[in-house]
């Protein structure tokens, strides 16, 4: 039977705080407090494996161990078909800008821009397909852990439009829409996102 964390208190582990609050709102109706591995001041693990799965899971064990407690950890990104799956789990390094660009930090204009010249290099019939992928990791200190996978289906379009949301959503068209993730609110992009399909997994075993 699969472990379930119940009401208790869930370490978090991710240092961003809107994760956290995204997380804590989404655990909070079920009686489970959430705190930070931040606010802990808990170490942040290299993401040293090659799928979403394997990182998800880094992070969720070493707040475990650390902490003591079950802890909670997401890694998601962009794959996109034509590319390999790239950029995959290093969806967030291609926005990484190198110390001969400027101030350091995330452009996220250049990361879309990356995917499109890599796309346009192979003709203009290129396959436009990605999906955006969620991995949730729930690990305990035992050494324990469960996994739920969330995926969005759908395509990429150029130029990037809309000004919502963060990340590549500016490039992302969700299936069955013509609008990108940037141009839908919140709510409605949380009804179809990659987040939500492995939220709602989640809450189905954890809670159901
Ligand atoms: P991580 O899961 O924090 O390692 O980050 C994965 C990266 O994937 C983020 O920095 C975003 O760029 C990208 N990403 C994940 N989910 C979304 C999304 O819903 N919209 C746009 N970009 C996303």
């Amino acid at each position: 039977m699969t472990r379930r964390i119940g009401s208790g208190t869930l370490v978090i582990a991710t240092h961003n705080a809107g994760k956290l609050k995204e997380i804590s709102a989404l655990l909070d109706p079920y009686g489970v407090k959430c705190i930070s591995a931040g606010s802990l001041g808990l170490p942040e693990p290299a993401e040293t494996g090659t799928t979403f799965a394997q990182n998800a899971l880094i992070k969720a064990r070493s707040a475990a161990e650390a902490s003591g407690l079950a802890a909670l950890a997401d890694d998601s990104g962009l794959s996109v078909a034509a590319l390999g799956g790239r950029p995959g789990v290093y969806t967030a390094d291609w926005a990484e800008r190198q110390w001969f660009e400027g101030a350091p930090g995330r452009d996220w204009y250049m990361a879309m821009g990356k995917v499109e010249g890599l796309l346009a290099q192979q003709g203009p019939e290129v396959d436009r397909a990605a999906a955006f992928h969620c991995v949730l990791a729930i690990a305990w200190p035992d050494g324990e852990h469960v996994i739920y996978e969330g995926t969005c289906q759908g395509t990429l379009t150029w130029p990037p439009r809309g000004e919502m949301g963060f990340g590549y959503d500016p490039v992302f068209v969700p299936t069955g829409s013509a609008l990108t993730f940037a141009e839908i609110p919140p709510e409605a992009k949380h009804d179809v996102s990659h987040r939500a399909d492995a939220f709602a997994k989640l809450v189905a075993e954890q809670f159901g």
